[in-house]
């Protein structure tokens, strides 16, 4: 992928920014604001797709899921997980986890409009629905604009709450002309939900399971934490040097001693 079409892709899909979080700060007190987008919803509902999110603790990457029946091999190490999981643990939703996406043509409104697609999770779906449920005004989600809003409750990067507004409580506004000639050139959403090949998705769980590569300096860092924790230096373990430790040694290291 050459550095243009890098930052094409990147641009092509509403991001909300990580609005960060201070360990000092109470809970509800944090200090950075919420990252926020407005935005014009195009298409509604959109395109369905379930994702597996296939690779190792620290970079994980989202694969179509082309379905179990399909011969989707990560739906089929999720099955047999959940057949064995006579317990009840539930471990085996975090097996290749799987999550939902409505895609839809969106513009983001800021000083000029800008044509984007825009990938809604559960949790603003959820929201949105609770506006559309408000009234016949809001029935029509692309009669109205949006705010979206996406904040941290905690320290983990995961820790993100979202939340969806109805500008000027859902007031009609028509598009202008700038906005209409992006509407006409709205992206074609089938190649967003194509399924991966299941020899694709199987190659992406093969190599999480051989993991040859480099740990990330996070991991290298968890390892230290976990030997810390447990008495050990890196020798107990069978490594001469944490710097050139992989990423698969790296992660045995800590599901099994962690
Ligand atoms: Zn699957």
């Amino acid at each position: 992928m050459s550095e243009e079409t890098k930052q094409e892709a990147v641009d092509k899909y509403v991001k909300l920014s990580d609005p960060g979080w201070d360990e000092a700060k109470p809970v509800g007190k944090q200090a950075g604001t919420p990252a926020k987008v407005t935005l014009r919803l195009l298409d509604y509902p959109g395109v369905g797709v379930f994702r597996h999110w296939i690779g190792d603790a620290q970079v994980k990457r989202p694969f179509n899921c082309p379905g179990s029946k399909n011969g989707c091999p990560a739906c089929r190490e999720r099955n047999i997980a959940k057949l064995a999981d006579t317990e009840g643990e539930g471990k085996w939703r975090s097996i290749h986890r799987m999550d939902h996406r409505d895609i839809v043509n969106v513009l983001e409104l800021g000083e000029t409009p800008k044509l984007k697609v825009f990938q809604i999770s559960n949790s603003v779906k959820k929201r949105l629905d609770a506006i559309i449920a408000r009234g016949e005004q809001f029935a029509d989600p692309t009669t109205y604009d949006i705010e979206v809003m996406k904040s941290r409750t905690g320290r983990n990067t995961f820790d993100v709450e979202y939340d969806v507004f109805a500008v000027k409580d859902g007031n009609h506004r028509p598009l202008t002309a700038d906005e209409k000639a992006l509407l006409a050139k709205k992206y074609d959403l089938s190649q967003e939900i194509t399924p991966a090949d299941p020899q694709t998705i199987a190659a992406a769980m093969k190599g999480l399971k051989t993991g040859p590569g480099p740990a990330t300096e996070e991991q290298k860092a968890e390892v230290q934490r976990v030997l810390k924790n447990q008495g050990l230096t890196a020798l107990d373990v069978g490594v001469t040097d944490l710097d050139t430790i992989t990423a698969e040694k790296a992660q045995a290291i800590i599901k099994d001693l962690g």
